[in-house]
């Protein structure tokens, strides 16, 4: 999946069902729209004025979040993208770790950040039907999903994010907390081939050597399941 794919998948893996079957939205959806171009990710403009949402959410408070925060986001995700570029092209991997977490990191802030700015209206907004049947039928009630997410969010350990999602597995409504973000990698993005590296996959034969564990399973990978899934997540995204 290229990085518009990815971008495009979040509301497939966020709760995207119940939006998809709610619309005639194109696929991804609005609050993606601006997220990606011409090959870099990019700062995409709200969906309302900086002051639209005050008294309640203060213009000059949205305004540097969005203009501030969320574009460091975008800046250090296209920025990290270009160090594993150089990386890969040096063939020197030295700072993979650092890497790794600054694409988790940045990634997730953007990513996360879009949903966000559409999480919100000015308007005031209820609950619509087909999400109000979900919630009922996994909460019990809307207002115990409601009281659900609120108490959730507001637990939150330090920084991070309250998070209505949906678990394809289940078809569930499910309310997450997500701390930090970047321990969680990039939300939305699908997984197709994962490695066990936790020490009770590999201790027992391999011991402390996991770098042995680790060239014996890329002997094992299987593309081709990766392939399929790669194909059915370009779908769910409308690709
Ligand atoms: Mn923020």
């Amino acid at each position: 999946m290229g990085a518009g794919g990815l971008l495009a998948a979040v509301e497939a893996g966020c709760g995207g069902r119940l939006a998809a079957a709610a619309a005639e939205a194109p696929a991804g959806g609005p609050a993606l729209d601006g997220a990606f171009e011409s090959g870099k990710y990019t700062l995409p403009k709200l969906p309302y004025a900086y002051d639209a949402l005050a008294p309640l959410y203060e213009a000059r408070t949205l305004e540097i979040h969005h203009t501030r925060h969320h574009a460091g986001y975008v800046r250090g995700l296209n920025a990290t993208l270009d160090k594993l570029a150089a990386a890969r092209s040096a063939g020197d991997y030295a700072a993979i770790k650092p890497l790794s977490r600054d694409l988790a990191f940045h990634g997730s802030g953007h990513l996360l950040h879009c949903l966000f700015w559409h999480s919100m209206t000015a308007k005031g907004s209820a609950v619509p039907a087909d999400l109000a049947k979900a919630m009922e039928r996994d909460f019990g009630r809307v207002e115990t999903a409601q009281e659900h997410f609120a108490a959730a969010t507001n637990a939150v350990e330090g920084s991070g994010w309250g998070v209505l999602a949906y678990e394809p597995v289940a078809e569930k409504l499910l309310v997450l907390q997500c701390e930090k973000h970047q321990n969680l990698t990039i939300w939305g993005a699908v997984p197709l081939l994962v490695a066990d590296v936790w020490e009770h996959a590999y201790y027992l034969q391999y011991a402390n050597r996991r770098a042995d564990w680790v060239a014996a399973f890329m002997k094992l990978a299987n593309w081709g399941f990766a392939s399929r899934r790669l194909a059915a997540a370009r779908k769910a995204a409308g690709h």
